[in-house]
């Protein structure tokens, strides 16, 4: 008898160290963005699903909160050999399923190991406080101590970094790990948990449920969950924080972005110009921290935007595993539905349209490609400002000074990042103090902290009040307890 053999993988939930089948029975594709081929079926779990990975984190807690720190930092610093001897793969498994360009997904890899090495420090993160004589023969000290299960819940557009930033840190804090992954990019998360498999973690200290709503609504509400790390879309995130909160939980929720630069007359034309670019279309200008918005000031707009054209004109669109291409494609067709509508209202909204990826869209007949767009003329009062289109669009608007540049910038409802560039310490100065922005950039594309900062977002950027990543990671997986102590 002939068998079909199904030319793609139908992935599995990570249980208590074991891959099984989800109950759901349901399933949904997982296309390449570049050509359309089917990669994977992911399973759209049930909250049985997620049930059973909680018991598994739950029964693994008891164990692994008592296990000595150093002992759980020594798997960190294996896990962090493991993922550099697999960089090329998993780089080239982020090309497949996210779309973005081989040398982005190398990028977004070292991005990720950072983590694991700053997590690989847990000795020293976790150590606590004593003051020895807080009054005669009183002494008083702060003990860490995990808070027990903690849930993740991950964006398409960072499938690697974005998980690393929540379950090394939360798992050498000693606490165990449900993470649900994007329903649009589960394949690099199933690589993650192998390797860490293989780096030695006992079972059940981190688990994967693949899935959509019901897996997060899951996670929000269970009773065994103790804290929720989310990382994704701003209206996703509110609701992660108010129904997460309002079941007693710890949550960091990061969300959405419109990111502004703005553009002094002093500035270095040919390196702005670069910077921006990276900023505006690497990565499809899916980057919560890319430049969404560019602020000129002065007389500096037209030389800037003829440079900007010059250059922008040079970008290759195409599939990210091929060496030519610098712009890959969007996630979805549905997402690319979404950016045309935008780029159809920025008409509408009389901004001026210098450059129509849509050009470059119907070149291809496979893929989700959409060219670099570029409005002027952009005003505060248009959707194309306000919203967040993340995708590579970028707006441009003219401001006569810095103080209505820093005006303009600071209207936004976001506050992730924001850049000057500028040769003027002066005008750096005036920027930095004034500017409503948690993650600032001086003459830098991309103000992203390394793993040993926190990740700062502000305004609806951020729900929660201790950031992802550095110290604030380290607060956010722990719980204190204070001794104080008399001894007679
Ligand atoms: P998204 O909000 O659509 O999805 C994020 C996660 O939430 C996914 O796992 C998804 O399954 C789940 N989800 C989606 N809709 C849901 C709903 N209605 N109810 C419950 N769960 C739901 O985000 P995305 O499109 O995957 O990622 C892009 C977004 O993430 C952008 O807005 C980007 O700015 C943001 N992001 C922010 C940061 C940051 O650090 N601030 C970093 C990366 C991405």
């Amino acid at each position: 008898m002939v068998q079909t053999q199904q030319k793609y993988d139908k992935l599995k939930n990570f249980v208590g160290g074991q891959w099984i089948e989800a109950i759901s029975g349901k399933y949904e594709n997982v296309p390449n963005p570049a050509t359309g081929e089917i990669l994977a079926e992911v399973p759209i779990s049930s909250k049985d699903d997620l049930d059973l990975a909680v018991n598994a984190a739950n029964k693994a807690f008891k164990q692994w909160s008592r296990t000595p720190v150093p002992k759980r930092a020594r798997i960190m610093f294996h896990y962090q050999q493991l993922l550099q001897k697999n960089h090329d793969e998993l780089a080239k498994i982020i090309t497949k399923e996210n779309g973005k360009t081989l040398q982005d997904s190398y990028g977004e890899v070292q991005r990720g190991i950072e983590c694991v090495e700053f997590a690989a420090g847990a000795p020293e993160l976790m150590k606590g406080e004593v003051l020895p004589d807080i009054a005669n023969d009183i002494e008083s000290a702060m003990y860490r101590y995990p808070i027990g299960v903690v849930g993740g819940i991950t964006p398409f557009n960072f499938p690697m970094m974005v998980p690393l930033w929540m379950f090394p840190l939360a798992i050498v804090c000693g606490n165990t790990f449900v993470l649900k992954p994007s329903e649009r990019t589960p394949l690099l998360a199933r690589k993650l948990a192998e390797l860490l498999q293989e780096a030695g973690l006992p079972d059940g200290v981190l688990n994967i449920v693949n899935g959509a709503h019901d897996v997060v609504n899951g996670l929000l509400e269970h009773d065994n969950i103790d804290a929720i790390s989310f990382v994704g879309s701003q209206p996703v995130a509110e609701h992660v924080y108010k129904t997460a909160a309002a079941h007693g939980k710890r949550v960091q929720a990061l969300a959405g972005a419109k990111n502004h630069s703005i553009i002094m007359p002093d500035c270095d034309i040919e390196k702005t110009v670069d910077g921006v670019i990276g900023a505006a279309f690497g990565s499809a200008g899916e980057r919560c921290m890319a430049c969404s918005v560019v602020v000129t000031v002065g007389d500096v707009s037209d030389r800037f935007i003829d440079a900007l054209l010059d250059k922008t004109d040079q970008i290759k669109t195409g599939n990210g595993l091929d060496d030519y291409t610098s712009l890959g494609p969007l996630i979805r067709d549905s997402h690319r539905d979404r950016v045309v509508d935008y780029i159809d209202k920025g008409e509408k909204e009389n901004a001026k349209l210098l450059r129509d990826g849509r050009v470059e869209m119907r070149q291809h007949d496979k893929g989700y490609f959409l060219g670099a767009t570029i409005f002027d003329y952009v005003e505060k009062d248009m959707k194309i400002w306000r919203d967040e289109i993340f995708a590579p669009v970028l707006s441009i608007v003219r401001a006569k000074s810095l103080e209505e540049a820093i005006e303009i910038t600071n209207a936004s409802d976001f506050a992730n990042g924001a850049v000057i560039y500028t040769r003027s310490g002066k005008a750096v100065r005036e920027f930095k103090e004034n500017i409503d922005a948690g993650m600032v950039g001086v003459n830098i594309n991309v103000p992203a902290p390394m793993a040993f900062f926190p990740f700062s977002g502000w305004k609806n950027s951020f729900y929660g009040d201790l950031h992802a990543n550095g110290k604030d990671g380290v607060n956010f997986y722990t719980r204190k307890k204070m001794v104080t102590s008399r001894w007679f």
